[in-house]
Parts: structure tokens; C-alpha cells; sequence
């Protein structure tokens, strides 16, 4: 675009400011506020421990009820929340929301451990370990309820910075799990120095695992890296019974997926959990 001076400003004229732009600015605004309308609201999705045929951890994937455009879902909403920064603000709301749901779980008997979502520029936030120490104590809770999920990506953006705030988090006892594997680029060593426990396949090469002879080959090499560097694997995207028998076989430990269930509202996860429970009670 071509600047222009007016009242000593320089004013930028960007011809890309099109209705798109315009819109996701007009989002990025009403962002801010979507936490106190209570527009914003955690589904959980199960990951089912393989070998056990058990569902005990949950990943918290946040939604957005916006009053006018509908659901919009969080591949649209957390960049813009990355970019204005209102992300902190929104990952500490889904921290406590996942602490307060696990509890509500657990007074029902029902014991399922959380993994949050955690962005890149949360592993630069100063306050979160604070934080989720504080929300921990309060809630009499050990951090082993507690899983972070972080990309690859938001791990390699800054790797020096992301591996001391996870050597921060992991001393704290929270349990650290590497998202999207195998759509960044770490390196061995790299991931060799990583204090996490365990690596999620992305699902860009689980979804057509069963008929796609690459894609098994990709994963395989996945869960032999994981394994040799002491990591426990997920598999996420799994949609079929095929693909999950592919990854028993490969001695892949969790996989989530549409297959078991899509995410879930709360009610509707312990209601899941029972028929779920139900039928692997041998008859
Ligand atoms: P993710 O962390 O990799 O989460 C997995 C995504 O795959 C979720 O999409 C989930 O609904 C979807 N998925 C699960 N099983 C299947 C399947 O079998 N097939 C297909 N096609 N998809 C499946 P969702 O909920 O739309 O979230 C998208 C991404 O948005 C997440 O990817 C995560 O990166 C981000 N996200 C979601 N909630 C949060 C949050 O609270 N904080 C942050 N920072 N990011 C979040
Ligand atoms: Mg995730
Ligand atoms: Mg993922
Ligand atoms: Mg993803």
C-alpha cells in the first residue's frame, strides 16, 4: 500500500484490507469480551488408552458460540487470538474450565485427566507457571491432571525460550506432549532435549492410514523415534476400525478420534464414558 500523512500520522491505505480482512478484524475485537458473554465453551474429546481398551485423559478443544455468525471453530478464532493478543487470557480461562470440569468429573466417580491446548506465546508468558501452580493448589489437585499440548511449530518458533518454559512447567509435574508431530521441522536432537513425555501424530497421516501404504510407513517411523526417546504415542484423527487395529499393531498407546467419539459437551462425555465402560464389560 502507499502511506499518506494526515493530523502527523501515517495513515497506510492496504488494498489486501478487503471484506475478509475487515471481518476477522471486527472478530479479533469481539474476542475480547467473548469470555465474560460466556460465549466461549470447552468440548472433550476422549483418548483411548489402546492396549487397556480404557478412556482416561480427555483433550479440552475449545468452541466459540459468537451471537451472529454461529459456531466458529478455533482454527479461525485462535490465530486472531494469537495476534491480538487476548490468547493468555483465553488459555487461562481453558485451564481453569478443564481443572473445574475434572473436578465436577470426579465427584461423579468418574476419573478423567485434561490436556489443554497451549500456544506459543503462552510458553512466553511469564505468569502461567504461577498461575497454574495457584489454580492447581487451590483445587487440591495434583498437576499430574494436567496435560500440555504444544505444537511442534510453537515449539520450534523460538526453541531456547519454548525449552525453559517446559523445563519449568515439566519440574512443576505437569505432563508435556508435543501436537501435530511431523508438520514442523525438530530435529532429533532437538527433540532428544525436550522435557516431554509424549509426541501426537497429526492426523494429516492418520486419517487415511488403512488404505494408504505411505502414511503407514510415516507413522511407523514416528512411533519408533517416539519410542527410542522414552516418549508415549497418540495417534489423532483415527476414523476407522482399520486404522486403529494398524496402530495396536505398532504399539501406538492412545489414539483419539472420531472413531471413539468427536468432542463433547461435558454431559454428554460422561454419558459416552458409561455406554463406552458398558460395552467393554465382558458379558
Ligand atoms: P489439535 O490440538 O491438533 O486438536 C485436534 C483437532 O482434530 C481438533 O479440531 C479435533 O476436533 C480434530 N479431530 C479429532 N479427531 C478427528 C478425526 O477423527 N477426524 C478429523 N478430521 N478431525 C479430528 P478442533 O477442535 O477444530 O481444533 C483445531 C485446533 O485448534 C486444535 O488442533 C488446536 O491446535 C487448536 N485449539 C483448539 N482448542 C484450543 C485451545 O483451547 N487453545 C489453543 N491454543 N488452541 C486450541
Ligand atoms: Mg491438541
Ligand atoms: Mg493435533
Ligand atoms: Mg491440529
Amino acid at each position: 500500500g502507499h502511506a499518506k500523512r494526515s493530523h502527523h500520522k501515517v495513515v497506510f491505505y492496504r488494498e489486501e484490507l478487503n471484506q475478509h480482512s475487515v471481518q476477522r478484524l471486527s472478530l479479533m475485537t469481539e474476542l475480547r469480551g467473548a469470555i465474560e458473554r460466556d460465549e466461549l465453551q470447552l468440548l472433550y474429546q476422549p483418548k483411548l488408552n489402546i492396549s487397556e481398551g480404557v478412556v482416561s485423559k480427555a483433550e479440552c478443544l475449545v468452541r466459540w458460540y459468537h451471537p451472529e455468525h454461529g459456531l466458529v471453530g478455533p482454527d479461525e478464532f485462535i490465530p486472531l487470538a494469537e495476534q491480538s493478543g487476548a490468547i493468555r487470557e483465553l488459555t487461562k480461562w481453558v485451564i481453569l474450565t478443564a481443572l473445574d470440569q475434572h473436578l465436577r468429573w470426579r465427584s461423579d466417580g468418574i476419573d478423567v485427566q485434561v490436556a489443554v491446548n497451549i500456544s506459543a506465546l503462552d510458553l512466553v508468558d511469564n505468569e502461567l507457571p504461577a498461575f497454574v501452580s495457584e489454580a492447581l493448589s487451590k483445587r487440591r489437585l495434583s498437576p499430574s491432571v494436567l496435560t500440555f499440548e504444544v505444537t511442534e511449530s510453537a515449539l520450534m518458533a523460538e526453541p531456547e525460550q519454548a525449552m525453559s518454559a517446559l523445563s519449568l512447567l515439566s519440574y512443576m509435574g505437569i505432563a508435556l506432549s508435543i501436537d501435530d508431530f511431523g508438520t514442523g521441522y525438530s530435529s532429533m536432537s532437538q527433540l532428544k532435549q525436550m522435557p516431554v513425555s509424549e509426541l501426537k501424530i497429526d492426523k494429516s497421516f492418520v486419517l487415511n492410514l488403512a488404505s494408504d501404504q505411505q502414511d503407514c510407513i510415516l507413522v511407523k517411523a514416528c512411533v519408533e523415534l517416539a519410542h527410542n526417546l522414552g516418549l508415549s504415542v497418540v495417534a489423532e484423527g483415527v476414523e476407522d476400525e482399520a486404522s486403529l487395529q494398524i496402530l495396536k499393531r505398532y504399539g501406538v498407546e492412545y489414539a483419539q478420534g472420531y472413531w471413539m467419539s468427536r468432542p463433547l459437551k461435558p454431559a454428554d462425555f460422561s454419558a459416552w464414558l458409561e455406554e463406552f465402560s458398558h460395552q467393554r464389560t465382558p458379558a
